[in-house]
């Protein structure tokens, strides 16, 4: 049963939807489609929260979609949806869809869809609008809200679990979570991001069926693996992850260094930090963010390299590449981070070196910024002592007499 909720009710007006997805329910249904704005933006508008994004759900197929919007693109080999530009903004079109699990095509029985875990491989199928909400994740990211009649449709609870601040999942936990087990990450990010609590019932299966992240596809974990520490809360949801025994296959040796007191004051530095710099608009580097998350791991390795006799430098860059190698095994850090994460780690150890023209150099390197940066981490947790951060501090921002003078005194 679906329940209608109007806007005396909810309080959304059209005013509330971007132009974008006004622009693009409207034409579909004077075209005599159905469709809808839903997902994140309807549930963010009704917690108060500004959406990032406007998606639209619709029962015309992309085809039909891209002929009635002349900049419109389909997009997704694999998940076909459609991309209609509107000004600077893109508003982002599915077909309703069922889950291709559910048994619906007589003679393709389910179990072919997923694989032994119960991961499903194969992607949604074209389906009713009461399917499209049933192959969602959350009560709360399946309401429909119509900008036409100012109406939301919700089959599930969804609106309740608003009011209530409740996170549940849609259908069997268990099941929904081994059909794609990225779906205990969005939890833990929805919930810190969203400050709802999990439902027990969608929150006790996570400690078992943890290792299930095991099987996802590495690209697929790091792009939810970046929402999650890009979503401004990145420290409360790793101190959840980590709570719930999600953390293990994430970032491999991650548990081992949150448990030494150094790694883990500066990876809960980094994050806060991170976390700062995302609530005040301010932009991140992912870059930055993995250097930060993998550096006692490299710390680690650069430190046993060089009790095994190997010489400084070379070992730095053996663990460097190690870590990094080892690491691409579980989470598909892509390539184009590779410089930025270099440079950060291996101009770690050029700090050390105040003397003669080497800090000049060191200032006029394009990515001293970001290993400053760095560095100040590292003297906040207590890593690297307080006085060579502030040493730079003072340097980079003196006049040529007063570096000279702290050049000498260091000589
Ligand atoms: P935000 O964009 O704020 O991170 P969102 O809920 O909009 O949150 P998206 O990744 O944009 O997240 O997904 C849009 C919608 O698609 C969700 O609201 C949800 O209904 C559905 N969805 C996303 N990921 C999954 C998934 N793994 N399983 C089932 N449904 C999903
Ligand atoms: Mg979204």
């Amino acid at each position: 049963v679906v329940r209608t909720i109007s806007r005396k009710e909810h309080g959304i007006a059209r005013q509330q939807i971007s132009a974008g997805a006004l622009k693009v329910t409207t034409t579909l249904q004077q075209a005599g489609y159905s469709a809808f704005v839903v997902g994140g933006a309807i549930r963010d508008l009704l917690l108060g929260l500004e959406p990032k994004d406007f998606d639209v759900a619709t029962n015309a197929t992309p085809e039909e979609v891209r002929v009635l919007f002349r900049r419109a693109r389909i997009i997704g080999k694999r998940f076909r949806i459609v991309h209609v530009p509107y000004g600077s903004e893109i508003v982002e079109v599915s077909t309703f869809r069922a889950n291709c699990a559910v048994d619906h095509q007589p003679g393709i029985a389910a179990q072919h869809h997923a694989d032994q875990h119960g991961r499903l491989l194969h992607d949604n199928i074209f389906g009713s609008q009461e399917e499209d909400v049933m192959r969602r994740d959350f009560t709360i990211n399946a309401l429909f809200y119509n900008p036409t009649t100012e109406e939301i449709l919700d089959y599930l609870e969804g609106y309740e679990d608003i009011k209530a601040k409740r996170l549940r999942i849609i259908g069997e936990p268990v099941q929904r979570y081994r059909e794609d087990p990225v779906r205990m990450l969005r939890a833990v990010r929805l919930a810190a991001k969203l400050d709802v609590q999990l439902d027990d019932s969608t929150a006790t299966p996570i400690g078992d069926l943890a290792p299930l992240l095991q099987n996802v596809p590495s690209a697929r974990l790091f792009d939810e693996m970046l929402k999650l520490l890009m979503s401004g809360h990145a420290l409360a949801c790793v101190v959840d992850l980590r709570m719930r025994g999600l953390h293990h296959g994430l970032l491999p040796m991650l548990d081992v260094i949150l448990e030494q007191p150094l790694g883990e004051r500066f990876i809960m530095l980094a994050l806060k930090n991170t976390d700062e710099r995302v609530q005040q608009d301010k932009p991140v580097s992912p870059g930055f963010l993995f250097a930060a998350l993998l550096w006692h791991e490299v710390l680690a390795d650069w430190n046993k390299r060089q009790a095994e006799g190997e010489k400084p430098i070379p070992a730095l860059h053996l663990a460097m590449t190690g870590i990094l190698t080892l690491q691409r095994q579980r989470l598909a850090i892509p390539r184009r981070l590779d410089s930025i994460i270099y440079d950060i780690w291996s101009l770690q150890p050029r700090f050390l070196a105040r003397v003669g023209r080497k800090p000049y150099r060191l200032l006029e390197h394009p990515r001293f910024r970001a290993a400053y940066d760095f560095l100040l981490l590292r003297c906040e947790s207590g890593e690297v002592d307080m006085t060579i951060g502030q040493w730079w501090r003072t340097f980079q921002y003196a006049d040529t007499a007063t570096r000279d003078a702290m050049l000498q005194q260091d000589a």
